[in-house]
């Protein structure tokens, strides 16, 4: 199946299924994928091993980049609904992170104050105190959660650091009234390898974790785009519906992309 890689770093606006009419940002090289996890299900396709040297926007480049699509936004009469981090991998691995969340927010106020900024994070970087902060100022830091068993998130999102599920619970669970757990339900099966985090051994260690962090939000979704894998499967409506009903026994919001 095709993956996709996103501009740098600025693209879209694109329509999201959870978020509404999004500018994207990527702070990543727009010619690979560069993540601390490596998805099975990741739509930028797996890392490569490259010895090309790694070029990310600088901040100014990217404070440049974004004044000068919100206001060919602003000539066309159509203003984002959210300004949100996602593209070639973890946002939080640029080494500028946290001050080019202060210039987002900055050039938000001036040009489009009612348009939220969000980040999609995989949590990897929560231990250290800069990303927190930055991400505390933000609308939305949307924290990714896949399972509440440990072997699961190795098979399944593949971190590429010494990964402690107990140690990234309790880091989520640090982060403030933004935050909104989100978490990919799949399943698997490949070369005598499965991942079904939807089974009963995946989801009552997941609901501990939702009950440990408490977000004010959960946010569950199925893939929706290509893979790189074609024997991934997505998870039905029903299943969806049922997660939910059982996740909001814990959390009052919790929202479905279907
Ligand atoms: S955390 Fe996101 S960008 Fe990174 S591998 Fe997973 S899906 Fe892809």
């Amino acid at each position: 199946m095709s993956t996709i890689l996103f501009p740098a770093p600025i693209f879209g606006p694109v329509h999201s299924r959870r978020l509404g009419i999004s500018l994207g940002i990527n702070l990543l090289p727009a010619d690979r994928k560069i993540c601390s996890f490596d998805c099975l299900y990741c739509e930028c396709g797996f890392n490569q091993k490259t010895s090309n040297k790694i070029v990310m926007p600088t901040r100014s480049e990217v404070s440049a980049a974004l004044e000068a699509k919100l206001q060919e936004m602003t000539a066309e009469g159509q203003l984002p609904d959210v300004i949100t981090y996602a593209g070639n991998g973890e946002p939080t691995l640029h080494p500028e992170f946290a001050e080019i969340i202060d210039d987002t927010i900055a050039l938000r106020n001036t040009y489009a104050p009612k348009a939220k900024v969000a980040v999609l994070t995989n949590a990897s970087r929560f231990g250290d105190e800069k990303v927190r902060a930055a991400l505390s100022l933000v609308d939305d830091c949307i924290a990714k959660l896949d399972s509440g068993l440990e072997s699961t998130v190795l098979k399944l999102d593949r971190p590429n650091y010494k990964y402690d599920i107990n140690k990234t619970i309790e880091q989520i669970a640090m982060m403030g009234d933004n935050l909104a757990v989100q978490t990919m339900f799949v399943r698997w099966q490949e070369n005598g390898q499965t991942v079904d985090n939807m089974s009963d051994t995946d989801v009552l260690p997941w609901l501990e974790a939702l009950r440990r962090i408490n977000p004010p939000r959960v946010m569950i979704y199925t893939i929706d785009r290509d893979t790189p894998l074609h024997s991934m499967s997505k998870a039905t409506h029903e299943e969806l519906d049922a997660l939910a009903a059982r996740a909001r026994e814990i959390v009052k919001n919790v929202s479905i992309s279907y």
